[in-house]
Order: C-alpha cells, then sequence, then structure tokens
C-alpha cells in the first residue's frame, strides 16, 4: 500500500494477474512487476511521485489496483466518485 497526501493506492496481489497493463498506464513509470511466491504483480516503486492520477486503476481490468481517496473526488470521466470498492477504508 502506498500513501500520499489524501488518497493510498493498494494493489491486491491476490486478483492481480502481472498482465502488466498498470505498468504501461502510468505516466510516470512508477509501477512494475514483481515476483512474489512464484507470481507475478505490480508493484509501485516511489509512493512519493506518485499523484493519484488513475490511469492504473481505469487499466485494471481485474479490480487489482485501486486509488482510495480519504474525501470524494470526481471520477476519471467526471462522473461522481464516492468513494473505495472497498468498505471500511
Ligand atoms: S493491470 Fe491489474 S492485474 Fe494487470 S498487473 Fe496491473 S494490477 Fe495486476
Ligand atoms: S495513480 Fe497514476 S501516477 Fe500513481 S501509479 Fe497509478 S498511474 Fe502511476
Amino acid at each position: 500500500m502506498a500513501s500520499r497526501h489524501d488518497f493510498t493506492l493498494h494493489i491486491d496481489t491476490h486478483r492481480c494477474t502481472g498482465c502488466g497493463w498498470c505498468v504501461a498506464a502510468c505516466p510516470l513509470d512508477l509501477l512494475s512487476l514483481s515476483t512474489v511466491d512464484r507470481r507475478k504483480t505490480s508493484t509501485l516503486h516511489n509512493t512519493k511521485i506518485c499523484t493519484g492520477c488513475r490511469q492504473c486503476e481505469a487499466k485494471c481490468l481485474f479490480g487489482a489496483i485501486e486509488v482510495r481517496f480519504k474525501r470524494p473526488v470526481a471520477g476519471i470521466h467526471g462522473e461522481p466518485y464516492v468513494q473505495s470498492r472497498h468498505a471500511g477504508c
């Protein structure tokens, strides 16, 4: 889990298939694939630089990567984005 300002970036290593779409999507090259327990998974390398732009989240077909905001923000496509898909954060 990465944390900066008013958001955190979560990568669910159980959902992640290691497809690499999020890696290609990050405009700052902050993600790469790592091997954890013999499975490839996405990893964020620099939490301080991550802008929370959510381009990685938008590319993931498996719901494995998510930027969680501590307060409501506009969605990627302008729709209201109230909170994380996961409860209790
Ligand atoms: S796009 Fe999703 S499933 Fe693919 S490597 Fe990234 S987090 Fe994992
Ligand atoms: S939120 Fe944006 S800057 Fe941060 S890892 Fe994802 S694509 Fe990169």
